[in-house]
């Protein structure tokens, strides 16, 4: 993908080229408007945080890569990027007992994480701070026990978010993995489609209500993986959507094209001077083979919008030499009808 090519390679552990992506500097602004440093010790802590989410952010690809050379498959690279990070594997194993350690081990690898940062707030709260009789030593190691805190949260953050059971995330990957192994690969697909997609929903819903527009944008980019996972029972979730929000349309997909008429004819009556019903009427007409009554709704549009382009498209296609039963004005407008 051409957006993790905007990244620097900072060395390579066993031939996996380790790099950082450009948008880790915005991790600076992000601090700066979390912590608002006004004086040396809150820049120190607001610099240590930055260095610790992108230490845990790697530690995490590192957990998935480190899987991977268990199970005996060759990493590639380590992306760190600032919504997290990525690891390219040369192929994806084909064992699911093998994609269930390599992508359960980030988010372990964050729980342990996590772990330590509490062991450590412990550590400083119960035994440091008593101890400290300095007044200045006690205000920065209270700092230290607030970024140890804070650095916990983020570990936190790291395995909830990675766990949500949605695909290409951990949490959509290790369910893939376990159905595949449970139930065959076909079956894990829609399991990973039926669960996963309601979750995306409720995270979409999430974002627009709470105005997280960073989420959003993550949401943007699962729902582009998750097309990856099965045309197939994408067009069939796309069908029963359809079914429920537009039920001419999920006739005419079905190819029920009479109905589908039926239903834009009485759309027509309440709406009578709505374009799109004539011309989605007239597809269905088409595809039922009555040239003539595809060709009357064709007409009313152009009598109502003389410049309606589809419908001077499809007249003209109508008188023209044009053998098959649809034409190709048709063909691109009515694959998916309004
Ligand atoms: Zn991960």
């Amino acid at each position: 993908m051409r957006f993790f090519g905007w990244s620097w390679s900072l060395g390579r552990w066993r031939d996996v080229d380790i790099r950082f992506h450009v948008s880790m500097v915005l991790t600076l602004p992000i601090a700066y408007w979390l912590f608002g440093p006004i004086d040396l010790r809150s820049w120190v802590e607001a610099l240590l945080w930055v260095g610790g989410l992108t230490l845990f952010i790697f530690l995490h690809e590192f957990g998935h890569a480190f899987a991977a050379k268990i199970v005996g498959v060759e990493v590639k690279s380590i992306v760190v990027w600032l919504l997290g990070g990525l690891t390219n594997l040369a192929y994806k194993p084909e064992k699911p007992t093998h994609n269930f350690f390599i992508y359960a081990a980030g988010p372990l690898m964050n729980m342990l994480l996590a772990f330590l940062c509490v062991a450590a707030y412990v550590l400083l709260t119960l035994v440091f701070l008593p101890l400290a009789k300095d007044r200045e030593l006690y205000i920065w190691l209270q700092t230290f026990q607030n970024l140890f805190f804070s650095l916990a949260l983020v570990n936190v953050i790291l395995v909830t978010f990675n766990l949500i059971p949605v695909y290409p995330l951990d949490g959509g990957n290790i369910l893939h993995a376990s159905m595949e192994w449970l139930f065959g690969k076909t079956n894990a697909d829609r399991i990973t489609l039926a669960v996963g997609i309601p979750c995306l929903i409720l995270l979409i819903i999430f974002g627009v209500v709470s105005r997280d527009w960073l989420l959003l944008i993550f949401c943007v980019l699962i729902a582009f993986s998750i097309s990856s996972l099965n045309h197939t029972l994408l067009k069939n979730l796309n069908l029963a959507l359809t079914y429920f929000f537009r039920r001419s349309a999920y006739y005419y997909l079905k190819g029920d094209y009479e109905r589908a008429a039926n239903m834009y004819a009485s759309q027509i009556e309440s709406q009578p001077e709505n374009p799109r019903h004539y011309m989605t009427r007239a597809g269905c007409y088409l595809s039922m083979g009555q040239k003539e009554r595809s060709l009357a709704d064709v007409e009313r549009v152009l009598k109502m919008h003389p410049n309606h382009l589809l419908a001077l498209e499809l007249r003209g296609e109508f008188y023209c030499p044009y053998t098959g039963s649809k034409t190709p004005a048709f063909r691109r407008q009515f694959s998916t009808p309004q």
